[in-house]
């Protein structure tokens, strides 16, 4: 079949094989340019492996550390006359990356806030790995059905207390608008903090820990977004913020229980970037195409491999032996490599033209096509190289499964 690209709001509902696998090789040779990286990271597990932060956390333990490298993620096979996600073919690109350098690359498709997941995992370190070095936790997700009660909870991207009026940006239509936003009610609060909050990354501890897979000095590190001022009433001081700070508690209790092993735990906070899970929640796409467009101006710019390489080579690695004696913790005891999004330079800017952007003149003040470009990318499209009229096979040389 010839892919193109078909959009559905936030969501592009085709993925492009070839695309994806050029997407994977260009931040693996990113990586590999940069050079090793000393880490004492030999054996990680990437929950949360196949696109955004997840996967280039994935590809920097691998080709930066060298290490073997078990992934968990929830994809869509492709089905007759439809493509798979995009994830699904970042896998099996990753995969065969990987094990063509000689690395161990295994991932498992399937929800894992779940208990089946979990043992799955277990089996898999114990039969190929012994015990895991890092776990990084990078689940976006809107839903989960909790292991222990059955409830299905859902995550809402909502304000707190009073509705709120912001500006916001259509993607597709290139239009700058104002929105008002309901706030959450309790359960919708409590809803989302129950999804993207800390209680599964403790759940998986918990259950690594029991089955004796964590090596002496085990690490792990989960993903928050804290940001600017302009974003605070949709994210920092909305529901996502309150399920944010449940990932700093957890990352706290998870510090005392790993002090046994001379581990650690700590939550990582990361600059905003396009993902799956970003584009999808108001205002976020405007600021993001303001801050590309002044951190493109000041040199400071960093997409997705970049970043999560400066993460590493800086604070996870760089002879530091425990996170906690890396340079750049907060008051929180969270790793900060959100300095230079937030560093006054690229914020006085992003506010003096926040109230200043209009449609009109979103193309001289913000990088629009910036954003829509690193959109399209995620699902493989607007690749170099890529014939994108080349018929392609939608299950990547697998195959069909039962
Ligand atoms: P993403 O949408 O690109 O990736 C989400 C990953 O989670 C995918 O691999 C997906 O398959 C997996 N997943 C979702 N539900 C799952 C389930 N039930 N079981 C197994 N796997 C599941 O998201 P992202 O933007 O890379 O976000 C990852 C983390 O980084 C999140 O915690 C997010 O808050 C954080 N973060 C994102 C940004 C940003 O701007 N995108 C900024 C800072 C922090």
């Amino acid at each position: 079949m010839i892919v193109k690209p078909r959009i559905r709001g936030f969501i592009c509902t085709t993925a492009h094989p070839d695309g994806c696998r050029a997407h994977v090789a260009e931040q693996v040779d990113f990586v590999r340019r940069q050079g090793p990286l000393d880490c004492g990271v030999k054996k990680a597990l990437v929950l949360g492996c196949s696109g955004g932060y997840g996967l280039a956390s994935r590809i920097v333990a691998a080709f930066g550390c060298g290490a073997d490298t078990l992934g968990v993620s929830f994809e869509k096979p492709p089905a007759e006359n439809k493509t798979a996600t995009a994830g699904w073919y970042n896998n099996i690109a990753f995969e065969a990356a990987a094990s063509g350098a000689g690395r161990y690359a295994k991932t498992l498709d399937g929800d894992a806030f779940s208990d089946e997941m979990k043992a799955r995992v277990i089996e898999s370190i114990r039969t190929d790995l012994g015990q895991i070095d890092l776990l990084v936790y990078s689940l976006a997700s809107p839903v989960r059905l909790h292991p222990r009660t059955g409830v299905l909870h859902r995550s809402a991207i909502k304000p707190l207390g009073e509705p709120v009026h912001i500006k916001t940006l259509n993607v597709d239509r290139g239009e700058v608008h104002e929105v008002d936003l309901e706030p959450a009610t309790p359960e919708e609060t409590a809803g989302t903090v129950a999804v993207m909050g800390g209680e599964d990354w403790e759940f998986w501890i918990d259950a690594l820990d029991r089955a004796g897979v964590l090596a002496p000095g085990f690490r792990t590190v989960a993903y928050t977004y804290i940001g600017s001022e302009l974003t605070w009433p949709i994210y920092w001081h909305a529901t996502l913020g309150k399920a944010k700070e449940d990932l700093d508690r957890a990352a706290a209790a998870l510090r005392a229980r790993l002090a046994g092993l001379a581990g650690d735990a700590r939550v990582a906070s990361l600059k905003a970037v396009v993902s799956q899970a970003s584009s999808a929640i108001p205002v976020v796409p405007l600021y993001a195409s303001l801050l590309f467009r002044v951190m493109k101006e000041q040199g400071l710019h960093e997409d997705i491999i970049t970043h999560i390489h400066r993460l590493f080579a800086t604070q996870l690695c760089g002879g530091a032996p425990r996170l906690d004696e890396a340079p750049r913790l907060d008051e929180q005891g969270r790793i900060r490599v959100d300095d230079v999004e937030l560093s006054p330079a690229v914020q006085d800017e992003v506010k003096r033209r926040w109230p200043l952007v209009e449609t009109h003149n979103l193309g001289e003040l913000a990088d629009l096509e910036g954003f829509r470009s690193d959109f399209l990318r995620i699902f493989g499209f607007g690749l170099p190289g890529v014939d994108y009229d080349a018929e392609q096979d939608p299950l990547m040389g697998r195959p069909l499964a039962d």
